[in-house]
């Protein structure tokens, strides 16, 4: 598989440290408010890129953190902790709003058919390994102490850029509009690693530390329970781009100094979900959820089509005109899966089945063009084979799209084959299958009936009799099975 490597600016074949496994790690939640559908587009597209890994036969391990304390309101280490804001919001508790929130994050990516990562670890869990790596920094002189707070000392690093070229003064930290000035920093894009009493003195959540008592700073989580749960190395770092700077500098930045050799191979970021005004974001009120959509009639899945029709190192402008779009595209997909007939047992096409997967697979790998695997979906529907055949490469590929084609196409047929037809006729399998030829012979008998011609009406049930097919008159309707 190839991946875009935003450390080396390049598209990299991937190769895992460990022939056996894949370290993931994944920046989760702040959980003081929903997630809104731009971080969950982030979400889907890590989901696929895992999924598509254990696709190509790798093991992963992917592990992700809820940001529960330490995210301030700025990335100037300023403002407000954002955990704090949210339950002054509400006026619940830190930890009950955290609880609420990561429920909900939960809810929304089960309806997204998001994967849950195999280690999920809110960031209070893990405070002695944040101390145990500041302490190193600190006697490795990495890291000072200033007015209360521990800082690190980015002057210390060859390289403290890593993901831009951008001109040093353009992403100072310390220049930026509206973002008073630390006095204690040494340099400008220095951060904070620990807080103690500084400035907020009403931080609900802290702890004992070897610098007073305090709390986390947002960067260190990442690289603890990074470390935690996945050793020193590190195969693939995910996150949407707005964390390229500063968060996922600075984690480098700490961890490198801290384990004196490189960290993480892969950087794989997704980029934004625009509205027409800008970015979306948590923080300017304003912002769409999963429980919006379905509140007007979208199913969440065609949200995460939405995200699969485009390439996840593109902005993506939202609109309903667009989502609308995509949702006819999908209920057409699945009516088209629908008019499939299943035939379980049937000896499988594995010349035809080979051809399909080849080209899906050549998609993912060519840095996850996930709008070229869903035309995979097309051919596949179009291929010269026969439906069972499909139905299993569609299968195949839903182990990647998560679409629930198969599901949604079997209730679809289901449903076609419930709902009355015109004059609240219905005609419906014994067994859930669809067949719109024999469905279109039972209805021909149902509207010879209708006009007195019962020799007409005999006579097709005595043709459908011959092909194998047993009817049996009900109320409202008629049911039929293959004998
Ligand atoms: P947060 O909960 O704010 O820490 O963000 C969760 C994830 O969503 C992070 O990976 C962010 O980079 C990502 N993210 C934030 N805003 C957007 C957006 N508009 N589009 C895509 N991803 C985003
Ligand atoms: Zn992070």
């Amino acid at each position: 598989m190839y991946l875009y490597n935003s450390a080396t600016h390049k598209k990299e074949e991937f190769v895992p440290n460990h022939p056996d496994i894949v370290k993931m790690y994944t920046c989760g939640p702040t959980v003081y408010h929903y997630a809104h559908i731009g971080n969950l587009r982030s979400y889907i597209m890590e989901d696929v890129l895992e999924k598509a890994l254990r696709y190509e036969g790798y093991n992963v391990k992917r592990v992700m953190n809820i940001t529960d304390v330490g995210h301030l309101a700025s990335d100037a280490d300023t403002g407000e902790d954002k955990m704090l804001k949210g339950a002054k919001r509400e006026h619940k508790s830190v930890m009950e709003i955290a609880q609420f929130y990561t429920d909900a994050f939960f809810d929304d990516c089960r309806k997204l058919n998001i994967k849950r990562p195999d280690v999920v670890e809110p960031a209070t869990n893990c405070i002695n390994e944040y101390i145990k790596i500041i302490s190193r920094l600190l006697e490795n002189g990495f890291a000072y102490e200033a007015g209360g707070n521990v800082y690190f000392d980015t002057s210390k690093l060859d390289k403290y850029y890593i993901f831009n070229d951008h001109d040093e003064e353009d992403l100072a930290v310390g220049v930026r509009e509206g973002v008073e000035e630390d006095v204690n920093k040494r340099n400008k894009n220095d951060f904070v690693l620990w807080f103690t009493k500084s400035k907020f003195e009403d931080q609900a959540l802290k702890w004992d530390s070897p610098w007073g008592v305090g709390y986390p700073g947002w960067h260190i989580e990442c690289s603890g329970i990074s470390m935690k749960h996945l050793g020193g190395d590190l195969d693939i770092h995910c996150g949407g781009i707005d964390n390229a700077f500063p968060h996922h500098t600075n984690e480098i930045a700490q961890s490198e100094s801290y384990l004196g050799h490189k960290w993480c191979n892969f950087w794989v970021h997704v980029h934004h979900l625009n509205t027409n005004s800008g970015k979306m974001s948590k923080s300017k009120g304003e912002f769409l959820t999963v429980s919006l959509l379905e509140s007007k009639g979208y199913d969440p899945l065609a949200y995460r089509l939405f995200c699969l029709q485009s390439h996840y190192r593109r902005n993506l402008v939202f609109s309903y005109e667009n989502l609308d779009n995509t949702a006819a595209t999908y209920e057409k997909m699945i009516a088209k899966i629908a008019a499939l007939k299943p035939n379980e047992g049937a000896p499988m096409d594995q010349a035809a089945f080979d051809a399909l997967k080849q080209k899906f697979q050549a998609a993912l790998d060519n840095d996850l063009n996930t709008s070229l695997a869903i035309t995979a979906v097309y051919d596949a529907l179009k291929y010269k084979t026969d439906d069972q055949t499909k139905l299993a490469v569609l299968a195949d590929f839903d182990r990647v799209l998560g679409l629930d084609l198969i599901e949604k196409a079997a209730k679809k047929r289901k449903e076609l084959a419930a709902a009355p037809k015109a004059g609240g006729f219905a005609i419906v399998s014994e067994t859930g299958e669809s067949d719109p030829q024999v469905e279109a012979q039972i209805q021909a008998r149902q509207d010879a009936k209708k006009a007195k011609n019962f020799q007409e009406a005999d006579r097709i049930r005595d043709e459908l009799k011959a092909q194998g097919i047993e009817l049996t008159d009900v109320p409202g309707g008629v049911k039929w099975k293959r004998a």
